[in-house]
């Protein structure tokens, strides 16, 4: 990004959302990335899903995706990313989402699992862990909810002991996106016990395949297998593997949480949905009402992707903008929830899960039984509006 995009914001405000014009570049990368994504339709990988950041799960897709430069595009070239900046993978995966593309593979490695490692981690595990993140080789999950303690992170009960070369975990992890097909997952654990319960927590890359790691699926509604619960069960992790410092865990994933609730994911879920009514809509004579709450929905859009943009260019300033991220998910995660009732309000065609898959009826089915999920993952929009509002109070 250059400077001039950005009205410079030496100290951000928790309420402060950088006004951000996207250079040039960017328009001509929309259009590479729209080349593409036409391609990938016409050989039947691109399906214009909803929710295909989550439930599209394809590999190979995310590798030719990494070999156009388009995976860790935020990580610097001598890791093995491109070090493009926020805006231009903004940019990009703005596009992948809209399109409805399978991007669900390498998804948390590169939103978080790569700038975390970036942030926190030793020369050896940048080495190790980003040019196969950004090559798309490496998938990571999350691994930071647990049973009794999902927005209470910090009541994580799952323990990591010391042994004599590293740590062994022992808990268990619930509704682990991925875990059952992805490679390492990042574990928040407890390594030492305190008052505060904010301390004594730390960050671990664990590899999903080791002795003592058992997967055990949790089903959507769909009957979809997308999560998990991950037993770690007396799990090795050397020493190399702790990610960051020890006892600082809490304040790493905090500062992951940008990152992970501010994006165009939060609220291009449904989008493609939109995309099929204004399909439907085409083969007959929309009316006015309808055409009324698609401008509604439309302007409601744009001014959620203009504050999402602000986000991404704070970022690539090198703030945390965490309120800020928070008040995006939480408009963000409300209008995907808005868009299917408005899309079943004025066009009523019944869902059917079992009808042609792309379908509008298929696609309205799918969006509605993924749509519970909207504003609980990523943490839920009751605690987003307590972090919006002890941001406000510091302001
Ligand atoms: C589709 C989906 C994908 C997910 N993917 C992952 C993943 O990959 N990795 C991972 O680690 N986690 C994942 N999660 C877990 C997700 O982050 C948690 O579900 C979420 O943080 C809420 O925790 P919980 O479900 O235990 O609900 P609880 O924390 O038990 O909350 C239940 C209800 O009480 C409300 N509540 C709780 N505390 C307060 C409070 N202090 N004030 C006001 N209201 C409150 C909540 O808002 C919620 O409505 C996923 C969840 C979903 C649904």
């Amino acid at each position: 990004m250059s400077p001039s995009t950005l009205s410079p914001t030496p100290t951000l405000s928790p309420i402060a959302f950088p006004d951000v014009a996207l250079p040039e570049s960017a328009r001509r990368l929309r259009a590479e990335v729209r080349a593409f994504a036409d391609e990938e339709r016409a050989r039947g990988t691109v399906l214009g899903r909803p929710d295909s950041w989550l439930a599209g799960w394809d590999p190979g897709f995310s590798r030719r995706c990494a070999e156009r430069g388009w995976v860790g595009m935020a990580l610097p070239t001598e890791y093995g990313g491109a070090g493009r900046g926020f805006l231009d993978r903004y940019v990009v995966i703005e596009e992948l989402l809209a399109a409805g593309a399978p991007v669900s593979a390498h998804w948390v490695s590169d939103r978080q699992a790569g700038p975390s490692i970036l942030q926190h981690g030793t020369e050896e595990q940048r080495r190790f862990f980003l040019p196969r993140i950004a090559a798309g080789q490496c998938f990571f999950s999350i691994g930071m909810s647990e049973k009794n303690s999902g927005s209470d992170l910090a009541s994580v009960a799952t323990r990591a002991e010391r042994t004599a070369d590293g740590w062994r975990l022992t808990g268990t992890k619930m509704w682990t996106g991925g875990a059952h097909v992805n490679d390492y997952a990042i574990v928040l654990a407890r390594t030492d016990d305190a008052e505060d319960k904010h301390a004594g927590l730390s960050q671990f890359i664990v590899d999903l395949r080791a002795p003592g790691v058992r997967i055990e699926p949790i089903r959507l509604m769909s009957g979809e297998h997308r999560f998990n619960a991950v037993h770690l069960e007396g799990v090795d992790v050397p020493d190399g593997m702790l990610l960051g410092e020890r006892g600082s865990g809490w304040k790493q994933v905090t500062g992951e949480l940008a990152f992970e609730r501010s994006g165009p994911e939060r609220y291009l879920s449904t989008f493609p949905l939109l995309v099929s009514l204004l399909r439907e809509l085409e083969q007959r004579s929309a009316t006015a009402e309808q055409l009324v709450q698609v401008g509604i929905l439309t302007a409601r859009l744009h001014s959620v992707r203009q504050l999402s943009l602000g986000v991404a260019a704070a970022l690539d300033a090198g703030h945390s903008p965490d309120t800020q991220a928070a008040l995006v998910k939480d408009l963000g995660t409300r209008l995907e929830g808005a868009l299917v009732d408005t899309v079943r309000s004025i066009l009523p065609t019944p869902a059917d899960s079992h009808a042609t898959p792309g379908s509008h009826p298929e696609l309205l089915a799918f969006a509605l039984l993924h749509s519970p999920g909207y504003t609980l993952r990523g943490g839920t929009n009751e605690i987003l509006r307590g972090i919006i509002t002890r941001g406000l109070e510091q302001h």
